[in-house]
């Protein structure tokens, strides 16, 4: 086959790339996808209750991003959801990021902001530098709260304690010294009104596209004439893992459908201290959907099996680099995605990336 693009992984970096290069250079692209769908780990589906599910955890959209908003807004209408996580600690659920309803709750008295403030500042531990993401929560909330809420959380999502991952994993919730329980601040939030995989369908409804699923790009690279290669997959893959292989985080989710209408307060509950899951995701929450059963999701860590999260440490930067070198040496290649540039990017992030290199493309 004869191509102008070679697009691996239809996944949001894909499928930006793919329908922008479609429409606007008028070009011909193949899509190659290993999995059985687009869609990437955004992709969800009506199971067979009929319940809309994610099959790769939950994923609630949120962007400060108007360019990235807009982009997507011509293939999806949103819905108004807004995103709210509770974390069962203490045996009470209680809202995160942590504000002054969840310190109210969770120590059974009032606050007004200032008293907040003092009550942290008596607390905080002081660190000069901030050098993992424990200090960052410590220098915050202090040693009590981290206990509660990240130590444990943390050691089963990555399988390392806060202090030996990067500021940014635990920096990405604040604290809050007022009520808003939102997860999410930015001005853009929603969820896709029909769902991802709608949105992304109609992404690539281009005669200029085509679609090969369950093909790892290996087994078609040969076979396929091309210009220029856009790869969203793992970047160490690429090279054959030639200076060694980067570490992914991965995770088992457990479905359950329940003869109940709901199951739980909130989309996600979050446990960082009981169980072997980290959180349970009930997915009715998120379109309201009507439905006299419900599915739940269990994610369960685990170091291998297919790579969801980059782990921020630095040592993997390093080994990171030496790959970044030698895609920086390729000539018509190009890297984009959560996997390809191994860093923990939200979706807006990866489509305000992909938006970019087809500028530079
Ligand atoms: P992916 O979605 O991973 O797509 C890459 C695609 O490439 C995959 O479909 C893969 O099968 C394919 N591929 C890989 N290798 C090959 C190969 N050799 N040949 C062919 N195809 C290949 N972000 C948010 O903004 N909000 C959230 O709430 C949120 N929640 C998340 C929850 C979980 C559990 C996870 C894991 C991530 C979450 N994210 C969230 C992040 C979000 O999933 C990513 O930012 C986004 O999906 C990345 O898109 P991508 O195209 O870079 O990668
Ligand atoms: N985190 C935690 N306890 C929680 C929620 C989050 O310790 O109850 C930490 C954990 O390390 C997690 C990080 O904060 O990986 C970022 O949380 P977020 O909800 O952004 O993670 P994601 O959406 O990527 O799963």
């Amino acid at each position: 086959m004869k191509v102008d693009f070679l697009i691996v992984g239809a996944g949001f970096a894909g499928c930006t790339l793919a329908e922008r290069i479609a429409v606007q250079l008028e070009k011909e692209v193949l899509l190659v996808e290993k999995r059985n769908h687009v869609g990437g780990n955004a992709y969800d589906y009506y199971n067979e209750d009929g319940i809309l599910v994610q099959k790769y955890g939950p994923h609630i959209f949120h962007t400060n991003n108007k360019m990235v908003w807009d982009y997507l807004s011509q293939f999806t209408e949103w819905n108004n959801y807004v995103h709210r996580v509770l974390a069962k600690v203490k045996g009470k659920e209680v809202y995160l990021p942590i504000n002054l309803d969840t310190m109210e709750k969770l120590f059974d008295r009032t606050f007004t902001p200032e008293e907040l403030e003092d009550y942290f500042e008596s607390r905080r531990v002081k660190v000069d530098e901030i050098k993992n993401s424990k200090d960052v929560v410590v220098s915050q909330v202090g040693e009590e709260l981290y206990e509660l809420f990240f130590k444990n959380y943390t050691k089963k999502q990555w399988g390392v304690y806060p202090d030996e991952l990067d500021p940014q994993v635990t920096r990405r919730l604040p604290v809050r010294f007022n009520r808003d329980t939102r997860y999410f601040t930015d001005q853009y939030q929603g969820m896709p009104k029909h769902g991802y995989t709608k949105m992304f369908e109609r992404m690539l409804d281009n005669r200029n596209i085509h679609i090969l699923l369950n093909a790892d790009y290996k087994e078609v690279v040969g076979e396929t004439e091309y210009e220029k290669l856009i790869f969203t997959g793992p970047i160490d893959y690429f090279f054959n893992y030639k200076h060694g292989k980067l570490p992914y985080r991965s995770l088992d989710f457990k479905f359950e459908t329940l003869s109940v209408e709901r199951y739980q307060d909130a989309a996600v509950v979050n446990y960082p201290n009981d169980h072997d899951f980290t959180r349970i995701t009930e997915f009715k929450h998120f379109y309201l959907q009507k439905h006299d059963k419900t599915t739940i999701c269990y994610e369960y860590p685990k170091p291998e099996g297919d790579p969801y999260y980059p782990i921020p440490r630095a040592e993997y930067q390093e080994m990171y680099r030496k790959y970044e070198e030698e895609a920086n040496k390729l000539n018509n290649v190009y890297f984009v995605g959560r996997l390809a540039e191994y860093r923990y990017l939200n979706m807006d992030q990866v489509v305000a990336g992909a938006l970019e290199l087809f500028n530079e493309v």
